[in-house]
């Protein structure tokens, strides 16, 4: 949340010196009809509320969220995978006590657009192509203004017409605070200071005591809830915020400024949905009534298609793995070959594999998500040292602590790492096989080609080298006698100038 309130605080700065010149642009992007379209939904959830006499059933629910990382055309730009499962994390305990879990459905979806990446308001129909019907759809871009003016100063919004959140890169990750409100706006909670969207309080224009309505139209709140849901949020139990939080300096707003009737009005900082940004981190929250709300919208039939009928993984990960190649301070034969490998670990669906140049993973990491516990990486430099380390999850737990760092050194040779285009397809069988025994690797050649058959441990040496071997047109079989080779994973290739295709073979005792 810091690193969100430091940059919100640098766009309140932003903002504040623009004030007098500009109009005010609040940092969450959910105002003027999108507030308004909200209110409409949080009343028709009040009316339910009221119907059912509060939310009385209760249990874990799980919610799939659909991440879509947007990057520009090349690539790059795009959020790294690891602050979304940052963010998963958080989110998970910002609504525990709601019950609801939050998961990553079937992945990332990634997004190459330099025009959605740098001002995705030009670009709906690339956000509605990419919309994900039985998920919530969270859009990270690097500019989250929801008009496409340019100001770049919106945080994040939801839009209630789209049926999405749109969120800037930098407002992703395990201690921001944005999702979290932003996901309140998709369950239908309204900002505090609901009628003061596009006008925070301000004394010389607005009065003290402040004037009977707000500048949006809907009746100042009053400190005696005497008009707690006709006015403001239309939330009782949410104080009247005049939107006091824009640019006040710590947790406590004690400026005097009183409600229509002369009471001096004290609101709630420490709500998600406000913007007061100085409180502890770990004090902020849902009031009971807005918890309610969020979960008379999860129950209502519009959110039927985020209420799948499924149950992802979601155990808790204590356990970290241990790296086991290549082992520490190692140089590996080749450099555009290299076989990373860890140990399993109870509850872990898969892996995010992290790999960069410095120990920190500052400077262009590369992150990769990984099911099962090896993966060959084909595109580091020779001579170089990299570090790596493991993080183990699941759709639904993304906190577990990740692997010590390891460190190795890329060697300086070579394998040739081009798809063989010669072959059709190739299989092996059995698989796995007996140590001792024989395979047979059934080749289907779209032109004859010689290449050699190679056996490679996991650590990339070679075991065995059955020679060059003429494949022709068709269908053809070799044996490989595999006599004397310990039970392992083993990697064989068919190697010939052209390029290279491997397949993983067991052998088993
Ligand atoms: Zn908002």
């Amino acid at each position: 949340m810091y690193r969100n309130f430091f940059s919100l605080f640098i766009a309140m700065l932003f903002c504040a010196s623009f004030a007098k010149a500009q109009q005010y642009t609040p940092p969450c992007g959910t105002v003027g009809e999108m507030a308004e379209e909200l209110i409409v939904r949080l009343l028709q959830n009040q009316a339910t509320l009221a119907e059912n006499d509060g939310v009385t059933y209760r249990t874990t629910q799980y919610v799939p969220v659909k991440f879509h990382l947007v990057g520009k055309n090349d690539g790059t730009g795009r959020l790294l995978e690891h602050y979304a499962f940052d963010q998963i994390c958080a989110l998970n305990e910002d609504y525990a006590e709601m019950d609801i879990v939050f998961y990553v459905k079937g992945g990332f979806n990634y997004i190459d657009n330099s025009v959605t990446y740098e001002n995705h308001a030009n670009t709906p129909f690339i956000l509605t192509a990419n919309k994900d019907n039985a998920a919530i759809n969270i859009f990270c871009v690097k500019d989250a203004t929801p008009t496409g003016d340019g100001l770049g100063t919106t945080l994040g919004y939801y839009s209630p017409g789209n049926d999405w959140i749109v969120v800037r890169n930098d407002e992703v990750g395990k201690n921001d605070a944005t999702l979290a409100h932003e996901l309140g706006h998709f369950f239908s909670l309204p900002h505090p200071h609901n009628g003061w969207d596009s006008e925070p309080y301000d004394v010389s224009m607005h009065g003290n005591p402040v004037q009977a309505f707000s500048p949006n139209g809907p009746p100042s709140e009053r400190q005696d809830g005497s008009n707690g849901t006709t006015a403001g949020d239309y939330i009782s139990d949410t104080p009247p915020d005049y939107n006091f939080g824009f640019g006040w300096n710590d947790c406590d707003y004690d400026a005097g400024t009183m409600d229509p009737s002369g009471e001096i009005v004290d609101p709630d900082e420490k709500l998600w949905m406000g913007y007061f940004l100085h409180c502890n981190i770990d004090e902020y929250y849902f009031s009971p009534i807005q918890q309610q709300l969020v979960l008379t919208d999860l129950a209502s039939s519009q959110r039927f298609y985020i209420r799948p009928n499924y149950t992802p993984q979601h155990a808790i990960i204590s356990e970290t793995p241990a790296l086991t190649y290549p082992i520490d301070g190692a140089t590996t034969d080749n450099y555009n070959w290299v076989n990373l490998q860890w140990e399993q670990v109870p509850g872990a669906q898969f892996y995010l594999l992290e790999i960069s140049r410095i120990a920190s993973f500052a400077i262009d990491p590369v992150e990769v998500i990984v099911y099962g516990n090896s993966k060959i990486i084909t595109n580091l430099q020779a001579d170089k040292t990299y570090f790596w380390r493991v993080t183990p999850m699941n759709e639904a737990y993304t906190c577990a602590g990740s692997s010590t760092i390891g460190n190795f050194k890329t060697g300086s040779t070579t394998v040739s790492n081009q798809e063989l285009s010669s072959v059709n397809q190739w299989s092996v069988a059995p698989n796995p096989v007996k140590a001792n025994s024989s395979l047979t690797i059934n080749v289907d050649a779209s032109v004859s080609f010689t290449a050699t058959i190679n056996l490679r441990d996991v650590t990339g040496r070679q075991v065995r080298n059955i020679g060059d071997q003429s494949f022709n047109l068709g269908q053809q079989n070799r044996e490989i006698s595999l006599s004397g080779l310990s039970a392992g994973v083993y990697f064989i290739s068919l190697d010939s100038e052209e390029g290279r295709t491997t397949k993983r073979i067991v052998v088993t005792d």
